[in-house]
């Protein structure tokens, strides 16, 4: 993985009174899971998205292994970071292998690797892959639509993971398979894993700490979970 700084970073949109990340400074170690956490609106996406750099911060830095998230070439961050979010922002008009596929296809993996990592990945997320490969985003619930997601995030296999309430639609018992599953790649690979969540108990299961903001857009504490229990 990759190690993540924000420093004193703050994301003012137009016409908001408050800033949806105010004055944020957070260090997230190499090979760790850090789970945001926080009341609605705090900017707990805000934050993940200026990581991904789909927005840009008002100020402040944000370096991902040591280089300015600003000066990455588009093509490494593909490579750098798989993301998944909540709404698990399929491609309408791609099939559900195309979708996986995509980010393996934009770096320039070959057709039989592309194919091959996309089987695997669907059934990492417990999705058969001769019966789902062909089908269309909608042709799938809100639940298996994540599961995709997640697929897509991991397929280009990248050392940072952002995501973004990535089973929130995913029943029970696949959520927790994929939790392990991503407590599999840090051990073994060593990824860099940023995960929000609203469930506390799924941010102290995964996160080796957690960030909890605050109504303020602020962090209030940063510790590891037993520190945060505590509290
Ligand atoms: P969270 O993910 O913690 O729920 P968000 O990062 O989505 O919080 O939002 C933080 C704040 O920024 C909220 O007040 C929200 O209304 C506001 N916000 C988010 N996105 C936009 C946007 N594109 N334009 C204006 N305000 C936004
Ligand atoms: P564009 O620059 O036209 O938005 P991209 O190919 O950069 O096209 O990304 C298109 C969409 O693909 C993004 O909106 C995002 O949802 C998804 N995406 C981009 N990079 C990744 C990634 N590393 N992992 C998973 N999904 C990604």
């Amino acid at each position: 993985g990759a190690e993540i700084v924000l420093e004193d970073v703050t994301k003012s949109y137009p016409n908001q009174k408050a800033a949806a990340v105010d004055h944020v400074s957070l260090t997230i170690p190499a090979g760790e899971v850090v789970v945001l956490v926080g009341p609605s609106g705090c900017g707990k996406t805000t934050t993940m998205r200026m990581i991904n750099r789909l927005i840009e911060p008002t100020s402040g830095r944000i370096t991902i292994g040591g280089k300015d998230a600003l000066s990455i070439d588009p093509n490494e961050l593909r490579r750098t970071i798989g993301y998944s979010i909540q709404q698990a922002g399929l491609f309408p008009h791609m099939t559900i292998a195309q979708n996986v596929g995509m980010v393996p296809g934009l770096i320039g993996w070959n057709k039989k690797k592309i194919s091959d990592r996309t089987d695997e990945m669907l059934d990492l997320v417990g999705l058969d892959p001769g019966q789902y490969r062909e089908r269309y985003p909608r042709q799938l619930s809100g639940g298996q639509q994540q599961r995709v997601g997640v697929a897509r995030a991991l397929a280009a296999d990248p050392p940072v993971l952002l995501m973004d309430e990535p089973f929130g639609a995913v029943d029970p018992i696949t959520r927790g398979l994929l939790q392990d599953e991503l407590m599999r790649l840090q051990a073994e690979l060593g990824k860099t894993i940023v995960f929000v969540t609203h469930d506390f108990d799924e941010a102290v299961k995964l996160g080796d700490r957690i960030a909890v903001l605050g109504n303020q857009s602020r962090i209030l504490q940063y510790d590891t979970p037993e520190a945060v229990l505590a509290n």
